[in-house]
């Protein structure tokens, strides 16, 4: 039977084995092998990557915290040198004011003397930078060449600045020396460089002195012999217009000198005025000598300090904060590189220019009633000062800005300035100025002579303004360095990586196409070395099975060469063995068969004869119970007899000893024929029998009475095997190359598992029934070999398909059954 399933050969299986059994372990091999070289090797690459970022973020950790150590370290150094800077420009300050006070003394000692008076102007002069805007150069040595130290010993860090080509000018110390008798009135009076002999005036009247604003002279009846008035300094205020671009403040050109934004610009002249009593021969104080010491001298020692690299210049830059600058101890600017900062007065009246506010103390101002200089009078000092301020704008546009600390409420580093000076002290602080980091330093001029002596702060302090991130440029710019090193160190690490990860993957690709290549030559090895072993192997099996095949159709007379000694060689010695054996016990049992035929044949034919004679009653008269008995018996041997004609006609088949007598035959004769042989069989059981037989059926060759006896025997099953009163169809039609002879019925049917045996010699589907009908079990036995020796083919279906034949009554226990016999047209297809 065939089943659904697959139906593989011995060499589908071996080839199939060998394939799973080689290629799977290989491509497993392969798939491990590519994996762990891919694994592996991506996993070792990610390892070293990660390796890579730590080692970079470690890197970038050291280099950020040395460069915050290197940005602290020259932060402090800096921020310590120009601490000392300051210190040392107001110890330099004050030690030159105290020059002044020897001056002062000096002359007081003397009598009053108009020569002698000029002659003091005239020798004490000191040298002043010229502050023309000519660009001045540093002084090269040996064309251009730097400076290199003589000494390989000395060229470590070797660092020199040559000097700047400063053009100077001797200025009189003084602007004016005077004396002045007791009641005030100038008696001697040098000015200009000349003595003044006409214009001597009452300075106890303030609006005789300098700017209307001079009041020493009220200062000067208190003082004992020895004793110094100083005063503070007074100029005249130099207005000055500051204007925002986009690049900062900028300075009008008619505003104030201001440096380099402004060289040309008018010069705060002002003077501070030294003042001492003078006596006569005979003790008494006759008057006071006085000595204007011109304020220029004092900017000088600011005006040209430079907190950067470069050091002294000619002009500093008043824009950048980068300058140092001078106040007084009443926290009022005495010096700066923008003029129309320092603190003046108003000459046509004496006043002193109020001080700069903030935008909100002025909008206070203006609702007060007061004047500018009465609110600024009544200003408290340091009093909420915060950056947060903005100053003035109505007081830039008069150009009237002098920074008086006190109340310059939107510049909080005054107060810093002037908390730090308050003991005497220096030293620094950062702030946020204009959204850069500033160091400012100050430090307090130790000059204590007169009413400088009122307070530790001395004559006033000296502040530096510096920016910070030029004090660590260095450091940054190792900073960029490093970040750049590491950038590249990172991108050769990511491109490292990458060609790392690139070579993996095509090793692993090569890898797989390695192995892929190694798998098909495996793969078509492995099926051709299978195919050979497995021909080798089949063959013999093919030959075995093929003669295996022809004993089944009883062709006992088989032989094997034997090739080979393997299992297989034994098979095939054995199947020599059994074919040889299995022949000749065919022979022997046909013989036996003809012969016990035979030797059968003869008695029960006589034995019918005789009982026949008696039933006829040649033997005389015999009573009913006799004849009962005799028919019986006749029936029992007719049956014997029937077995032993079948067993006869079926060996002489199976032996091929049967001779056909072959002949063109009409198809309707033979048909005819059968039907009527078992038309009494059938009217007996009450059974229709219908021919259903095309007109234009062809004749065919066969052997007319074996082809009858094959009908026959399927029409007498399909009678017999039928319950009483069913149908039988007989058909007939044209098939492929032959003729088909279909018999349909009506009967039990044949369970199917039995219809695989059912042309088995003495197998009865029913062993009941079959008794019953008296068969034999070798009439479909013996009309397949007709079958077969005239090469057709015989089938057996059942139940029948309802619908298939309508014309036969099914249902209950009639499941019907048919047999198809197909016969060739000629004799070409025989045995
Ligand atoms: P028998 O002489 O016993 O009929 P056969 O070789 O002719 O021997 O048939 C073998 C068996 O097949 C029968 O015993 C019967 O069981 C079954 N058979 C044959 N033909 C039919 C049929 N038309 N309907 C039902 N059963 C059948």
């Amino acid at each position: 039977m065939q089943s659904g399933r697959l139906r593989l050969g011995i060499l589908q299986k071996i080839l199939i084995s060998f394939l799973i059994i080689s290629l799977v372990p290989l491509m497993i091999l392969a798939y491990m092998s590519n994996k762990n070289l891919s694994d592996t090797g991506l996993r070792a690459v990610s390892a070293a990557e990660q390796m890579g970022r730590e080692d970079l973020r470690h890197t970038i950790n050291v280099g950020n915290t040395s460069i915050e150590d290197s940005v602290r370290a020259l932060d402090r150094k800096s921020t310590e040198a120009i601490e000392l800077r300051t210190v040392e420009l107001a110890s330099r300050i004050a030690d030159f004011l105290h020059e002044r006070d020897k001056d002062v003394l000096t002359l007081a000692a003397v009598p009053p003397s108009a020569e002698y008076y000029l002659q003091i102007y005239q020798a004490a002069k000191k040298d002043v930078i010229v502050t023309d805007t000519a660009p001045r150069s540093r002084i090269e040595r040996k064309g251009n060449v730097a400076l290199e130290a003589e000494n390989p010993e000395n060229r470590t860090e070797w660092r020199h600045t040559p000097p700047v080509d400063f053009r100077r000018v001797s200025r009189p110390l003084y602007r004016e020396i005077t004396f002045v008798n007791l009641d005030g009135k100038e008696k001697i009076k040098v000015t200009n460089g000349a003595v003044s002999f006409g214009g001597l005036l009452d300075v106890s009247d303030i609006r005789n002195t300098y700017c209307k604003a001079e009041d020493y002279f009220h200062h000067l009846e208190r003082l004992k012999r020895g004793e110094i008035y100083v005063s503070g300094v007074i100029g005249r205020y130099v207005p000055g217009w500051l204007y925002k671009t986009n690049e900062g403040l900028k300075v009008k050109p008619e505003s104030a000198y201001a440096v380099r934004e402004n060289p040309q610009g008018e010069k705060f002249e002002g003077l501070v005025r030294w003042a001492t009593p003078a006596y006569d021969a005979e003790d008494r104080k006759v008057g006071y000598v006085t000595m204007a010491l011109d304020h220029t001298h004092i900017m000088e020692f600011t005006d040209h300090v430079m907190p950067t690299d470069e050091k002294f210049g000619v002009l500093s830059d008043g824009g950048s904060g980068n300058y140092a600058f001078i106040w007084d101890n009443r926290d009022c600017c005495i010096s700066h590189p923008r003029d129309f900062f320092i603190c003046g007065y108003d000459p046509r009246t004496g006043e002193r220019v109020p001080g700069w506010l903030s935008q909100s103390m002025f909008d206070k101002y203006k609702k007060s009633a007061l004047s500018l200089e009465q609110f600024t009078a009544t200003l408290p000092s340091f009093e909420d000062f915060s950056q947060k301020k903005q100053g003035a704008s109505e007081q830039v546009k008069d150009g009237k800005v002098p920074l008086d600390c006190r109340i310059l409420d939107h510049a909080p580093q005054c107060q810093g300035w002037h908390q730090g000076t308050e003991d005497g002290g220096s030293g620094s602080f950062l702030i946020l100025w204009s959204g850069l980091w500033k160091l400012t330093t100050y430090a307090a001029i130790p000059y204590h002579t007169g009413q400088y002596g009122k307070s530790r702060r001395g004559f006033g302090y000296v502040t530096i303004g510096a920016n910070v991130d030029d004090f660590h440029e260095d450091a940054y710019v190792a900073k960029g360095k490093i970040e750049k090193l590491i950038a590249q160190e990172g991108e050769e690490m990511r491109r490292a990586n990458e060609k790392a990860r690139n070579f993996i993957n095509k090793s692993a690709s090569d890898n797989r196409k390695m192995m892929t290549m190694i798998m098909v030559i495996a793969g078509v090895g492995i099926a051709g070395t299978s195919i050979v072993i497995s021909l080798n192997i089949t063959k013999p099996l093919r030959r075995l099975t093929e003669k295996a095949l022809d004993m089944g159709r009883g062709n006992f007379d088989q032989s094997i060469e034997v090739t080979s000694q393997d299992e297989i060689g034994q098979l095939t010695k054995t199947f020599n063995e059994m074919a040889k054996s299995l022949s000749e016990l065919d022979k022997m049992k046909s013989e036996f068969v003809t012969i016990a035929s035979h030797e059968l044949r003869t008695p029960i034919q006589a034995m019918l004869l005789s009982i026949s004679g008696v039933l006829e009653g040649y033997s005389g008269q015999i009573d009913d119970e006799v004849r009962e008995d005799l028919l019986l018996a006749r029936t029992g041997i007719e049956r014997l007899m029937r077995l032993v004609e079948s067993l006869l006609d079926l060996s002489r088949m199976e032996a091929r000893k049967t001779a056909l007598t072959v002949s063109e035959v009409s198809v309707g004769t033979i048909v005819e024929r059968a039907i009527a042989e078992v038309k009494g069989l059938s009217e007996a059981h009450g059974h229709a029998i219908t021919l259903d037989m095309p007109p234009d059926v062809p004749s065919i060759e066969a052997d007319r009475d074996r082809i009858i006896q094959l009908l026959v025997n399927l029409l007498s099953n399909a009678i017999k095997y039928n319950p009483e009163g069913g149908a039988i169809i007989l058909k007939v039609e044209r098939a492929v190359n032959g003729v088909s002879f279909v018999s349909a019925d009506s009967g039990y049917g044949i369970p199917a598992s039995a219809q695989d045996r059912i042309f088995d010699k003495f197998f009865q589907a029913d062993s009941i029934i079959s008794q019953k009908v008296g068969g034999t079990g070798l009439g479909l036995a013996i009309s397949k070999e007709i079958v077969q020796i005239h090469g057709g083919s015989i089938e057996c279906e059942s139940p029948l398909p309802e619908g298939r034949f309508p014309g036969l009554p099914l249902g209950g226990e009639r499941k019907g059954s048919v047999f198809t016999v197909t016969l060739p047209l000629d004799r070409a297809a025989f045995l």
